[in-house]
C-alpha cells in the first residue's frame, strides 16, 4: 500500500489546530487504498501547539511531530519535515487552514496519472493591499527575467510532492532558504491546480511586511547573481554618460569661458553617484553575507524533541 504523508510546519496553533486536526483524519480515514500519516513540526511554537500535538499522538500513532528546539521559521521547519516524512508522497500544508484539504483528493489523482509536484496556484491574492501586490509582482519579474527555470507566480507551499521530489529537496541544504524557489529549481513533472485561498481560520500571520520584504531579498539572492550584474553594468553607464559630460565641460570652459555656474549640477551629481555606490555595496554586501552564512555549515535546524524519542522515554 502507498503512504502518504502530509507535512504540517506549526508555530503557535494552538488555536487552528483543534479546527484542522478533524477535517484532515476525517479526509485521510476515508482512503483505504492508502496509509497516511501526519507530521507536525512544531517550530519553536511558545503557546501549547506541542503539548497538543503530543496529545494527538498518543492517541492516534499515525500524527507524528517533530519539535524544533526554536523557532527556526517556516523554511527550516519544511525541511525539518522533508527529512522526517516517511511516505511515497507528501503533502505540504499550513497548519490555518487556509490550504483546504477539500484540494487533497484531486492532487493524490493526479500524483496516481505520474505527476510528480502537483502545486495549488491562488486564484487570486485575497484581500491583499496594492503596494503588498506590486512588490510580489516585481518580485516575480526580476526572478522571473534573471533565472534559468520558471518561477512561479502566486503559488505557495500548498502541493503534493512524490518521493523523488522529496529526495532531491533533502539535497539542498543552504540554511538561508527560499523553499518556493527550489520547488521550480528542483523540476520533475508538474501540474497545476487552481484553488481560492481563504483567510485564517484563527490566530494572526505570522508575516508582515518587512518580514516578507526579506523573504523575497532571500529569494532573490538565493537564485540569482544578477543584481551584481546589473551593478557593473550600471557602473559602465553611469561612467559613460560623466565622460561625455566632462568633454561637454572642457570644451565649454576651453573656449567659451565659464563664470562660475553649475553648483546644482555638482551637487547632483555628486549626490546621486554617492547613493549609486553606496546601493551597489549593498548589493555585494548581500551576498558576501548569504556567502558568510553558508561557509559556518551549520545546521539548517535542531531538533528538540520527536515523537520516537517521546516514546522511547
Ligand atoms: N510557520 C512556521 N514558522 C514560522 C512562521 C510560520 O512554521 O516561523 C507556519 C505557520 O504555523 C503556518 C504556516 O507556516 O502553518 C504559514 O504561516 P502564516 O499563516 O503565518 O503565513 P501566511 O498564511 O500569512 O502566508
Ligand atoms: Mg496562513
Amino acid at each position: 500500500m502507498k503512504k502518504v504523508s502530509i507535512l504540517i510546519p506549526a508555530y503557535n496553533e494552538e488555536r487552528s489546530l483543534p479546527l484542522l486536526y478533524p477535517e484532515l483524519t476525517g479526509l485521510m480515514n476515508s482512503y483505504n487504498k492508502y496509509e497516511w500519516e501526519v507530521v507536525f513540526v512544531d517550530d519553536g511554537s511558545r503557546d501549547r501547539t506541542l503539548e497538543m500535538v503530543r496529545a494527538l499522538h498518543a492517541d492516534d500513532k499515525r500524527i507524528r511531530y517533530v519539535s524544533l528546539s526554536r523557532n527556526f521559521g517556516k523554511e527550516n521547519a519544511m525541511l525539518a519535515g522533508f527529512d522526517y516524512v516517511t511516505g511515497d508522497c507528501m503533502v505540504i500544508m499550513d497548519a490555518d487552514l487556509q490550504d483546504p484539504p477539500s484540494m487533497i483528493p484531486q492532487m493524490l489523482e493526479y500524483w496516481e496519472q505520474g505527476y510528480q509536484d502537483v502545486y495549488a496556484k491562488r486564484a487570486d491574492r485575497g484581500k491583499e493591499s496594492w503596494l503588498r501586490k506590486w512588490f510580489s509582482l516585481l518580485f516575480y519579474r526580476i526572478l522571473d527575467a534573471t533565472t534559468r527555470f520558471e518561477v512561479l507566480q502566486n503559488v505557495g507551499d500548498f502541493r503534493l510532492l512524490d518521493r523523488r521530489c522529496i529526495d532531491a529537496l533533502k539535497e539542498l541544504r543552504e540554511c538561508e532558504r527560499y523553499t518556493k524557489g527550489m520547488f521550480c529549481w528542483i523540476g520533475y513533472k508538474k501540474k497545476e491546480i487552481v484553488f481560492n485561498r481563504g483567510d485564517r481560520v484563527a490566530g494572526n500571520s505570522n508575516w508582515n511586511f518587512f518580514s516578507l520584504f526579506n523573504l523575497a531579498i532571500e529569494g532573490i539572492t538565493s537564485f540569482t547573481t544578477a543584481p551584481l550584474r546589473f551593478a557593473s553594468i550600471f557602473g559602465f553607464v553611469i561612467a559613460f554618460i560623466s565622460f561625455c559630460f566632462l568633454l561637454y565641460y572642457l570644451v565649454k570652459t576651453l573656449f567659451y569661458g565659464d563664470p562660475v555656474q553649475g553648483f546644482t549640477t555638482l551637487v547632483v551629481i555628486i549626490l546621486f553617484l554617492g547613493s549609486i555606490q553606496l546601493i551597489c555595496l549593498g548589493i555585494l554586501g548581500e551576498y558576501i553575507g548569504r556567502i558568510f552564512n553558508e561557509t559556518k555549515n551549520r545546521p539548517p535546524y535542531m531538533v528538540g524533541e520527536t515523537d520516537e524519542a517521546h516514546d522511547k522515554n
